[in-house]
């Protein structure tokens, strides 16, 4: 593993709220984040308690409600989030305004897209997982500009993180060494067995060393996403310093995550939001 500037560090509130957040992306100023975990919502049973997912099982006012606690913590309107449907891609989409509200209530999704990118201010970018790595981005400069990536096995083997930072490049003229990026809590190599289909696919697209895929239990695969994640990162042109590392494994941590392959699909989701917020320079 590459050695990071950084990593998402554990917040608690006195409300009951448990988040994540990157100092580096604090410390740029324009930047609002955070990751959410499963502590400080109204929820219950296997979806207890801050689950932000809508077709999970669990009420719609339980959903919004679990939103609007995370969201308010950041002083912004759970109700102007804009996400997508998630569908294990590697589509990237830009989103302005006129998008504010898609994704906030159920069914109210307009784009089929797993990254979504953004230079409108205070507009928050949100995305949802349970065990899959959610890939946070900032470019700094007179435009400023964020983007938020949702990465399983599928999106990770299509490159989703590296085809973020090149549509940047490609659409904005972004240049990759200021862009920093952020990895969010993702279900660990250990905790995580694929079939032999699925790591023969890795193996083919070169991700057969040991670092990244290694046979395990009952003829498994145990497979590093963030690991391979990492590399892309790295591979697309972001400086190892401005890149964040995450240490945290979803399905390690009850006490903190929901885990879809732990949890065996009945289970809440987190969300991770980002937005530029106006007190950049
Ligand atoms: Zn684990």
């Amino acid at each position: 593993m590459q050695e990071a500037a950084d990593s998402f560090i554990l917040h608690r509130e006195q409300n009951g709220l448990a988040y994540l957040q990157a100092p580096l992306f604090k410390k740029a100023g324009w930047v609002d984040h955070a990751f959410s975990t499963r502590c400080g919502g109204l929820s219950s049973g296997p979806l207890a308690t801050l689950n932000t997912g809508f077709h999970v099982g669990d009420s719609r006012e339980n959903v919004l409600e679990n939103r609007r606690i995370f969201f308010a913590q950041f002083n912004y309107d759970y109700r102007a989030i804009v996400s997508s449907t998630q569908v294990h891609g590697t589509t990237v989409k830009v989103f302005d305004k006129s998008n504010s509200g898609e994704g906030a209530r159920p069914g109210s999704t307009r784009s089929w897209c797993d990254a979504l990118v953004t230079r409108e201010e205070g507009l928050p970018l949100a995305a949802y997982s349970a065990d899959c790595q959610l890939i946070f981005f900032a470019c700094p400069g007179k435009r400023p500009l964020v983007a938020l990536a949702h990465s399983g096995w599928k999106g990770t083997l299509g490159d989703i993180a590296g085809t973020v930072v090149r549509f940047l490049k490609e659409h904005f003229s972004i240049n990759p060494g200021r862009l920093l990026a952020g990895l969010g809590p993702v279900v660990c190599r250990s905790c995580y067995i694929v079939n032999r289909e699925v790591a023969g696919r890795f193996q083919s697209a070169g991700w057969e060393d040991k670092t990244y895929l290694e046979p395990g239990a009952g003829g498994g695969f145990n497979l590093d996403l963030d690991a391979i994640n990492t590399v892309q990162l790295l591979r697309a042109g972001i400086k190892e310093n401005n890149l964040v590392q995450n240490g945290w494994c979803t399905s390690c941590r009850p006490d903190l995550f929901y885990s879809y392959r732990r949890d065996r699909g009945v289970t809440g989701r987190m969300i991770g939001f980002i937005a530029i917020n106006n007190k950049q320079c």
